[in-house]
């Protein structure tokens, strides 16, 4: 009989809503007007970047904080080359040229927002640990006298 005793219990993990409007993401996904919302990206994408609702004509702009980026090309679900009108552009967002700083990189901070949102881990490729700095001090400061 095993006398192990049992480990402390974690907490349920909640999604929290975002508390961004639109979210950044680290890629972005762009439909030109050539679209003719045929609903062919929200079927093949597993992620839910293209949502579209029943009673919509047009599909809604793409949650693209929910993509995975280039890395999706090497899949068979690859929205940018299934769709039939060439009507979606893959790129990586230039807003993350704007965030953050050398400890706490674009990808850290879109990282630590994610987790505090689903309690997970990202699912894009993003370096949620250590930043540029091989992870030392946030910040150091001197003050000479
Ligand atoms: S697959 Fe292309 S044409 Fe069809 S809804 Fe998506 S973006 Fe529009
Ligand atoms: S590139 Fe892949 S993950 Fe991104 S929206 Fe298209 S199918 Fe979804």
């Amino acid at each position: 009989m095993s006398t192990k005793t049992p480990g402390p219990r974690l907490p349920e993990v909640v999604q929290a809503p975002s508390r961004f409007r639109n979210a950044i993401g680290k890629f972005t996904i762009r439909r030109s007007s050539r679209c003719q919302s045929c609903g062919v990206c929200a079927e093949v994408c597993p992620y839910g970047v293209h949502t579209r609702y029943d009673n919509y004509s047009m599909p809604l702009r793409p949650r693209d904080d929910l993509c995975i980026g280039f890395e999706c090309r090497q899949t068979d679900h690859f929205c940018v080359d299934l769709c039939p009108e060439k009507a979606l552009t893959l790129r990586l967002n230039p807003i993350l040229e704007t965030m953050g700083d050398y400890r706490w990189t674009p990808e850290m901070l879109i990282a630590h927002w994610q987790m505090a949102e689903t309690g997970n881990v990202p699912v894009v490729d993003l370096d949620y640990s250590i930043g540029n700095s091989g992870g030392g001090f946030d910040k150091m400061r001197f003050k000479t006298p």
